[in-house]
């Protein structure tokens, strides 16, 4: 552990961490946790605040967990500046953090060199026989969005926050529905394999000219985040157009915010709407809330393509911006079912 100017401890073991927890809730602390991949923006820390709303100590963990990152994804430009974190993340109340090195066993190939296969997609790890190799996946609601172009993604988040929550043992883990997807398969782990923790999911925060605050934007040239703008502007449409009654059917409004997005120069990865809960396919737009989500591809300042999520609820009963009480309705109903 270490202290610096800011006060707030800062742990990179399991071990530690795990200790620090155990401390805070044998006082009778309720302990939330904000996991994240740092460089950290307003979205990040509006989860921090509203974690402090719900438990009495707060950490967020910063980790580039790389069982998330194909081998031809961003892993190695991801942005990241952890001193930096740690100050926001004081400023912004937290109490700990937890910054581990590695949450991985990777024993090194013998004999030196990698061999072609060592270091693989499952997050630049060892194949050796004596790494890591458990895995834990979401069956059906990782397979839609996210998952049909990214097939390693939600399995490397779900390992992954399930060992955060084995080593944090939070009472109440927070995300953001900037990755509603993400949010949704979480939900759906911590119901089917019993973890003891309430999941809260907030709303989106924007740039001032609406677009997602994302730490990715941080890779895109001036007239790239300008073309991006075309996802939140394709997203306002489709509400309004939807609230005004203007288009009924999930495939026009599909085709329109695919076309605004192309016609600025984007490459669409998906434009899709489906349930808002389940992530099933949906054949109207006024029986339930459906979920109109989208990923693009705007070039990045420095090499490649930045490829950027965004997403609204279309239909949503009450408020469009994702109240919390949505979220716990959601909560609800995923352990209902
Ligand atoms: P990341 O560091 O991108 O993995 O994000 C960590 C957490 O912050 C996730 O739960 C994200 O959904 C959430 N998050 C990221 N961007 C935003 C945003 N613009 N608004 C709200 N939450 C966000």
């Amino acid at each position: 552990m270490s202290v610096e100017d800011h006060k707030l401890p800062v742990f990179t073991t399991a071990a530690d961490m795990r200790a620090w927890v155990r401390k805070q809730k044998k006082s009778g602390r309720k302990v939330a946790l904000v996991p994240t991949m740092g460089y950290l923006h307003e979205g990040h820390l509006s989860l921090v605040k509203a974690a402090k709303e719900k438990a009495d100590v707060v950490v967020a963990s910063i980790y580039v967990n790389p069982t998330q990152f194909a081998a031809h994804e961003d892993f190695d430009v991801y942005p990241r500046n952890p001193a930096d974190d740690r100050v926001k993340l004081a400023a912004a109340g937290c109490h700990a953090v937890f910054e581990p090195e590695s949450l991985y066993v990777a024993v090194p190939p013998s004999g030196g060199g990698d061999g072609g296969e060592s270091s693989n997609v499952v997050g630049r790890e060892s194949n050796h026989p004596d790494s890591h190799e458990t895995f834990v996946t979401v069956e059906r609601l990782q397979r839609p969005l996210c998952g049909g172009s990214r097939p390693h993604f939600f399995r490397g988040v779900c390992t992954v926050v399930t060992k955060l929550f084995h080593i944090c043992e939070p009472d109440v883990a927070v995300f953001g529905r900037k990755d509603y997807q993400q949010w949704r398969v979480i939900c759906r782990m911590v119901r089917d394999l019993d973890f003891p923790i309430e999941v809260v999911g907030l709303p989106i925060c924007r740039e001032p000219d609406g677009l997602a605050m994302s730490s990715r934007n941080a890779r895109l040239s001036a007239e790239s985040r300008d073309r991006a703008l075309s996802i939140s502007r394709g997203l306002r449409w489709a509400e309004q157009a939807v609230a005004e009654g203007a288009v009924t059917r999930p495939d026009e409004v599909a085709a329109h915010v695919r076309e605004m997005i192309e016609g600025a120069g984007g490459k669409v990865d998906y434009v899709e709407l489906l349930h808002a809960h389940n992530l099933g396919p949906v054949n109207d737009l006024t029986s339930q809330p459906v979920l109109l989500a989208v990923a693009a591809h705007f070039p990045a300042r420095d090499r490649g393509t930045v490829r950027l999520i965004d997403n609204t609820v279309l239909n949503e009963i009450g408020n469009t911006q994702q109240g919390r009480g949505e979220q716990e309705e959601g909560q609800q109903q995923d352990q209902q079912e």
